[in-house]
């Protein structure tokens, strides 16, 4: 499976601003938080000047993708899929985004950042409903029960997040001492991860 190797940091850099892509280090060490930090990356960083309304649309196109660490297709197939379903292409696309297994472990405070989510799922610690599920673009469902191995309940890391459970979204719900997540609701418009605007990457693929 094709994935970014690159400096997460340098991502953030690209879009200036926090996309929160290493976890605990992203509030406490982030780069973004000093002066300098704030300049997009390469030598001439500091001196990148008005964005065009072409790179408007790119770059929010980019932050999505990047917040939820896809490649350009896996991304791509995303919107086609959305621009499909009944709602706005917008909402859809944000919503599949957002309801992918690997997202919903990272916000059910199960890790610290999407990337360690995604590798949990990768290797089987995540079980849904029940049984193992290994993928994570997985589409969780209004009332799937998300919950990691029994054999992993014991881990160091993940009783260490267990300490300061973080706050679920509403359309979630977390049992901190069964280590047991739910899915109430698809998520709303204001549920979203991260401000993205989605109707600027729908006019992004429709130029
Ligand atoms: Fe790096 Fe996290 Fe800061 Fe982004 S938010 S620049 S990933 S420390």
């Amino acid at each position: 499976m094709a994935r970014y190797i690159g400096s997460a940091c340098k991502q953030c850099r690209a879009e200036r601003e926090k996309l929160f892509l290493k976890g605990e280090r992203c509030s406490t060490k982030c780069a973004l938080d000093r002066k300098r930090g704030k300049n997009a990356p390469g030598q001439h960083g500091a001196k990148k000047g008005k964005i065009s309304d072409y790179g408007k649309h790119l770059r929010e196109k980019q932050k999505a993708r990047r917040v939820f660490g896809l490649t350009e297709q896996q991304f791509k197939r995303y919107f086609i899929v959305a621009e499909k379903m009944p709602g706005l292409t917008s909402d859809e696309l944000l919503k599949l985004l957002e309801m992918r297994l690997d997202n919903v472990v990272y916000k059910l405070g199960l890790s610290y950042s999407r990337k360690m989510a995604r590798q949990m799922v990768m290797h089987g610690l995540i079980v849904v409903n029940g049984k193992k599920i290994d993928v994570p673009r997985y589409q969780v469902k209004k009332d799937d029960v998300i919950t990691v191995k029994n054999s992993y309940k014991d881990n160091a890391v993940l009783k260490k997040l267990m300490e300061n459970p973080v706050a679920v979204p509403s359309w979630l719900s977390f049992n901190k001492d069964a280590i047991e997540g739910k899915v109430l609701n698809e998520p709303l418009k204001e549920d979203f991860s991260h401000p993205i605007n989605g109707q600027l990457i729908v006019e992004f693929y429709s130029k």
